[in-house]
């Protein structure tokens, strides 16, 4: 317990919150915030005027192939090849990555964790090649920098079946090797199984994941048929299989892009059962690959993003690919992602924008599970002041992350020079 006059590491005063109250200083001590209110009373050699600038908690990166990304050439970021098939995408990561070694993940790895940083990102799940190919050299790359960054993003680790769990004999013991590693949780990818079909693979995944006691992450639905049924659908299996095993709130599912190609009927059912299930979803708002192949009409393979939010399903967005053969751009700004997902979904009135906010930070922790996520007194002090008076503002200017914070540490600074609103206000 802190009381007013005490001294304390860190303390932040006048700033603004996402829900509008302004004036509001912070008192952080020992990582935590410890007091919250107006005019406090505190001592610290460290104080910042946050001049009304918002305060929100830090970003949450919730999918991010990280022992891929930035795997593209930093002076020359675009495709080398102009875009030809979806299936030309992952046949030249299958091809390039035979060249990756575990230090030139970490060196990559450690760069995208620093600029991600400078974002305002706090923490991060990251999916991990886990297959019989490259065995467990990318997981071992991404546990040393997970070890040590630590102090820069909280990570989670998804040990994600590039090459299937079924159709390479001695897969699924590798992943058991995983898990006593440092895995955190179990991946599952059925349109990468060419071995069997998505309800053999998600079983397997499911049974692994209970196996080893951890929660699940699905890349669910990533295709985008022109019409679907309500037993096509890989959430749907997903979400009754949820329910049969007890795994309530324990699975997050990315992508889910042909909920999208079902008829308005299904999609509801469908959205009730995942609302059921207490299924978290990550949209990912690359709106320039799925549908890339149509020769009009080209659609956005986006989830319905507001129909889920509405029945009360935990939506996230991520960035899902940076600068990698999937990809080309991205720079782990969610932010920028949020604006992307705000054209792409229809996201525009004050209040979608407010959300898009809470979906990268509040619906993000709650996805990863993570503890003493948030603005209230005993949270972790991870946060981040933006250069802007409110969230939808902070979207649609992309506003500077002017400080960010992890455990208390001021660990990035970006001051904007140029006439800002503050100034003229
Ligand atoms: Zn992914």
């Amino acid at each position: 317990m802190v009381n007013e006059g005490a001294m304390v590491d860190l303390v932040l005063r006048n700033a603004t919150l996402p829900d509008g109250s302004s004036g509001i200083d912070f008192a952080i001590d020992q990582k935590l915030i410890v007091d919250r209110g107006p005019n406090l009373k505190y001592l610290s050699s460290q104080e910042i005027d946050l001049e009304r600038r918002l305060l929100i908690p830090g970003f949450v990166e919730s999918h991010i192939h990280l022992d891929i990304a930035l795997m593209n050439s930093w002076e020359k970021p675009g495709r080398q090849e102009p875009f030809r098939l979806m299936s030309d995408l992952n046949a030249a990561l299958e091809k390039r990555r035979g060249t990756f070694t575990q230090s030139e993940i970490e060196q990559r790895a450690s760069t995208a964790l620093k600029m991600a940083s400078r974002q305002g990102v706090t923490a991060m799940r990251a999916q991990c090649h886990v297959d019989p190919e490259v065995e467990l050299r990318h997981l071992r790359a991404l546990l040393n920098v997970k070890d040590q960054y630590q102090d820069l993003i909280t990570l989670q680790i998804v040990a994600f079946p590039q090459q299937g769990l079924l159709k390479i004999p001695g897969t699924l013991d590798l992943f058991r090797e995983a898990f006593k590693l440092g895995a955190d949780i179990m991946g599952c990818a059925p349109n990468l199984d060419t071995g069997c079909s998505f309800r053999e693979h998600i079983n397997t995944a499911f049974e692994l994941a209970m196996e080893m006691d951890v929660d699940l992450d699905v890349h669910a639905d990533l295709s985008i048929p022109k019409h679907v049924e309500l037993d096509d659908l890989e959430i749907v299996f997903t979400a009754n299989r949820t329910l049969d095993n007890g795994y309530q709130g324990r699975i997050t599912a990315g992508h889910v892009s042909a909920l999208d190609s079902t008829l308005p009927e299904i999609a509801t059912q469908v959205i009730h059962l995942m609302a059921e299930a207490q299924i978290n979803v990550v949209s990912q708002p690359d709106l320039y690959r799925l549908g890339r192949e149509d020769s009009h009409h080209v659609r956005r393979g986006l989830t319905r993003v507001k129909e889920l939010l509405a029945a009360g399903v935990n939506v996230t967005y991520a960035s899902n690919n940076v600068r990698d053969a999937l990809r080309p751009m991205g720079n782990f700004d969610l932010l920028e992602e949020g604006l992307i997902l705000a054209y792409g979904a229809h996201m525009d009135t004050e209040e979608q924008l407010n959300t898009l906010l809470d979906m990268s930070t509040y619906h993000a922790a709650k996805a990863l599970k993570l503890k003493n996520y948030g603005l209230e007194v005993g949270c972790l002090a991870d946060l981040v002041v933006l250069d802007a008076p409110s969230p939808a503002a902070a979207i649609i200017s992309q506003s500077a992350k002017t400080y960010v914070f992890k455990f208390g540490n001021q660990v990035a600074t970006t001051q904007i020079l140029s006439d800002s609103y503050f100034e003229e206000n």
